[in-house]
């Protein structure tokens, strides 16, 4: 796993989400879960419509709850 916001884009492979379902919106990483926020790892500004190499999914068995 990256250390926090140890990645630049084009190392994450950061690009436009070709599927809604695996974007930085429906990312566990993804803060604040706005239409621009920032990512654990990746540096820079993150758009919920973008995705990048390091996505995974939410909704584990740790965010059950929300
Ligand atoms: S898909 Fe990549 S850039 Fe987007 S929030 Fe997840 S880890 Fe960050």
């Amino acid at each position: 796993m990256p250390g926090i916001q140890s990645l630049s884009k084009g190392e994450a492979n950061y690009r436009k989400a070709e599927n809604p379902k695996f974007s930085c919106h429906e990312c566990k990483f993804m803060f604040p879960r706005l239409s621009i926020g920032g990512c654990r790892f990746v540096r820079g500004v993150i758009h919920a419509e973008d995705t990048c190499d390091e996505f995974e999914a939410r909704g584990g068995e740790q965010q059950a709850r929300t």
